[in-house]
């Protein structure tokens, strides 16, 4: 059995604390590693070394620190194979879907190469008679993160490129479902050059996470993950006086209209909604058809691509549509949720739950699930349910679906699929949901814009990645500095000269 390790220091250490976690094979069932689970003192001398080596990578100019990230990219596509490999193994995901994970973090690094320009200040020249005024961004010192499982690459990059790059040490606390590549990305920053101390791994479960939130070094918390763990994460953290952002569940809503290019829309429902089984926080879990034989011509288009979608493990070739989901846990709350939809009165018009493969019976698969008629009374509209299951709710009208999804409690993602630019245009600016497609299903902001939802799907003011990111990981310092000879030249010096 692998023990796998904390990355502290520059180094794999293993856990003293006693506690393990297991780490599954999802396709197989098989237990293939134990994760240390870190206990408060391991996590807080992890928080020491970090906050002894922060000043000195503080003080290294932005141009160096980026020259870092240059490398990092570099060396995550010369890994990306075998990141992607070890990721797939643990989280279940196909070899293409474990590379986009990669891919996407690698954005963000590529992203954080800007720094010396995310980070200049500003400056006022003569502000008062000899008084120049400035401000400067300025590292917050050792910043934590928290991720869950469903992107072990790419969340992990999100927080820790823009944080280091702004001149701060990390300590992430990754999911212990699937822990191993986050020591790979350490690894590589440090070849890349990062000095030791500065990214750190710290692997473990509830106790780690309350060390980091109470820890008094530690400045922020940056967390991602379901929404009652969010909650209580911005809650403890802001409690204790630290800088917090959470990204929290989701239950994203695509509405498509009559006009719509029905091919275009089952094929976009069957990618987002069934990609990755389900796992992701910008899947589309919820098909809104705009009347009754819109809803009829988009359930016979589904149909039939639903059923056809190849389920397997990501040894099998890349034609495979998605994987097994990621525990046995996670497997028995979605048939928990399919049995309750059934039991309420949805019609399930493919039902995948008899869903076997040879060769994997002890894995975590389940088949695709497509669920029509479903109202928003029952569970699996009122749940996230985050597995290979997509409702349709038919609306009546375009008023009844945009209200569906604005008094949905989740806003991380939504779309539309129109021909008609008004009505495009109208759900774009009316909806109350944080990232929204036009015959997009997925509209994931690229690296340079920001990533964030509304409602219980953000706790916080700032997005992730993007511009926001720079603020979220630096505070402004405010110079106002006074010169004699200024004085001399204008006299006497007098602060309502400032006004
Ligand atoms: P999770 O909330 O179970 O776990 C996330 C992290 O919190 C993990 O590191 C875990 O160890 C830790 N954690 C779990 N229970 C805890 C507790 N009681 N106290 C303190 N920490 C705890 O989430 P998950 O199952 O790993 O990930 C799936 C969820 O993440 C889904 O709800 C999904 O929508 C959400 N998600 C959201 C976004 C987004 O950007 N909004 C992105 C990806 C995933």
């Amino acid at each position: 059995m692998t023990e796998l390790t904390h990355y502290i220091n520059g180094q794999r250490v293993s856990g003293n604390s006693g506690r393990f976690g297991d780490v599954f094979n999802p396709a197989t069932g098989e237990i293939q590693a134990r994760v240390p689970l870190a206990s408060k003192e391991e996590f807080d001398t992890a928080v020491k070394i970090a906050a002894e080596a922060q000043p000195a990578w503080g003080a290294v100019n932005p141009q160096r620190r980026a020259r870092v990230m240059m490398k990092f990219v570099d060396l995550l596509h010369r890994d990306m194979d075998k990141l992607a490999e070890v990721l797939s193994s643990e989280h279940g995901k196909t070899f293409p879907d474990a590379k986009g994970d990669v891919q996407r973090g690698l954005e963000v690094a590529e992203y954080c190469i800007g720094a010396p320009q995310m980070l200049k200040g500003e400056f006022t020249d003569s502000a008062g008679p000899g008084i120049d005024m400035y401000s400067m961004k300025q590292p917050l010192g050792v910043c934590g993160g928290i991720t869950p499982f469903n992107f072990p690459a790419m969340i992990p990059m999100w927080m820790f490129t823009p944080a280091i790059v702004c001149g701060n040490a990390f300590i992430l606390k990754p999911s212990e479902r699937d822990p191993s590549v986050p020591i790979l990305l350490a690894e590589l920053m440090e070849e890349a050059g990062l000095p030791k101390g500065i990214l750190q791994v710290v692997n473990g479960d509830k106790v780690s996470v309350d060390a980091m939130l109470t820890n008094p070094t530690i400045q922020s918390v940056g967390f991602v993950g379901s929404t009652p763990i969010a909650e209580y994460i911005y809650g403890t953290g802001c409690a204790n006086g630290k800088r917090v952002q959470c990204f929290g569940g989701a239950k994203n809503h695509m509405i498509v209209m009559p006009d719509a290019d029905m091919d275009l829309a089952a094929d976009a429902l069957v990618g987002s909604g069934y990609g990755a089984a389900g796992e992701r926080c910008m899947a589309i879990s919820v098909a809104v058809p705009v009347g009754e034989d819109t809803a009829d011509r988009l359930i016979e288009k589904l149909v039939p691509r639903v059923e056809k979608l190849k389920v397997g493990p990501y040894t099998a070739g890349d034609d495979i549509d998605f994987g097994p989901v990621v525990t046995s846990a996670a497997k028995q709350n979605i048939l928990s949720l399919v049995q309750s939809g059934i039991d309420q009165g949805a019609e399930l018009v493919v039902d995948g739950r008899d869903f076997s493969l040879q060769g994997y019976e002890d894995g975590f698969f389940v088949g695709a699930h497509l669920f029509d008629r479903v109202t928003p009374e029952m569970d699996i509209y009122k749940k996230e349910i985050f597995g290979p299951v997509l409702s349709t709710v038919r609306a009546g009208s375009y008023e009844e679906a945009i209200g569906l999804a604005m008094n949905h409690e989740y806003g991380n993602g939504t779309a539309i699929f129109t021909r008609d630019g008004d009505t495009a245009r109208d759900f774009a600016n009316r909806i109350n949901i944080g990232m929204v497609g036009v015959n997009v299903p997925i509209p994931v902001p690229l690296a340079y814009h920001t990533f964030g939802g509304w409602k219980k799907s953000v706790f916080g003011d700032l997005n992730q990645h993007g511009p926001d990111a720079f603020k979220f990981y630096t505070r402004t310092k405010t110079v106002t500095s006074r010169w004699p000879s200024g004085i001399k030249e204008g006299g006497e010096f007098n602060f309502k000269a400032m006004d």
